[in-house]
């Protein structure tokens, strides 16, 4: 599966609509045969107009997902890269290994592989270069522990991440890269989701870091939300004006609840898109 084109704004698709984007991480969870399963249930989905969908298996099912989903609406992405194209790094996957599975998008930073694998700031902007030179669309996970929330700095600390992992990016690559705030202390089922105000905040302040970097390419880098997003939430989040879609855990592991959650935010699309 190719990178689709975009248009000159990266929020907005070729037609010159904001897109939305709803994407799921599997985590570790299906292999082979279930994540087949799940591709198969989804092969037809079409999501509403706009609205732009990923699914982001693991590695032992990702080459297998992507050729079920080859034609389809959806993109594939794996979980985590190295930054190297190859050599003595046992047991790790590079950019082109990825892109030749045939996935389009690669996933960077989340939370449990900053807390659990020592991934940084420094390690994220390697791989989010690495996946660029590779034709992967880097979904950046940046987001703040409870103590940050806490302390209140969040802002700071969300700015931070941000800024690191765009460092040295071309102008002309910003288009492909997607972020995704995903505050430590809403993600899992110990999580609590983020009220929708503090959401809306926390992007605003990111549009203008983003839009900073971004400098006169105008281009719009889509802002996700990520953390125990649902069925009863979705639409609150995808509403606010400075979000462009949501990053999904465990309420779109199973085909028919992601496509739920996929067409539940139909009707606001062209609403955004005429704001
Ligand atoms: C996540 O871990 O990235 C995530 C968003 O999970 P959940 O939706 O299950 O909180």
């Amino acid at each position: 599966m190719s990178i689709q084109p975009v248009g000159q704004s990266f929020g907005r698709s070729v037609v010159g609509q904001k897109s939305v984007w709803i994407g799921t991480n599997w985590k570790m969870n299906k292999g082979p045969a279930e994540a087949v399963a799940a591709a198969r249930a989804l092969e037809s989905f079409r999501p509403p107009p706009g609205v732009r969908s990923f699914v982001i298996p693991p590695f032992t099912s990702l080459r297998d997902v992507c050729s079920v989903l080859e034609d389809s609406a959806l993109m594939v992405g794996a979980q985590n890269m190295h930054w190297k194209d190859s050599g003595a790094w046992t047991g790790e996957v590079s950019a082109p290994m990825i892109a030749e599975c045939g996935a389009s998008l690669v996933e960077i930073g989340h939370s449990e592989r900053r807390q659990h694998f020592g991934e940084t700031d420094w390690t994220v902007n390697l791989k989010v270069l690495a996946a660029l030179r590779h034709g992967l669309r880097p979904l950046i996970c940046i987001g703040d522990t409870l103590d940050e929330f806490e302390f209140g700095v969040s802002p700071e600390t969300l700015a931070r991440q941000t800024k690191i992992a765009l460092n040295g990016v071309a102008q002309k690559d910003l288009g492909q890269v997607l972020i995704a705030y995903e505050p430590v202390w809403a993600i899992g089922s110990a999580g609590r989701p983020a009220e929708a105000a503090f959401v809306s905040e926390i992007h605003t302040r990111l549009r203008a870091v983003v839009r900073e970097i971004a400098g006169e390419s105008g281009v719009r880098i889509p802002l996700l939300y990520g953390g125990s997003v649902s069925q009863a939430n979705i639409r609150d989040y995808v509403a606010l004006p400075d979000v462009d879609g949501v990053f999904v855990g465990r309420a779109a592991w199973e085909p028919a609840d992601f496509m739920k959650l996929v067409n539940s935010v139909s009707g606001l699309v062209s609403r955004k898109a005429a704001a």
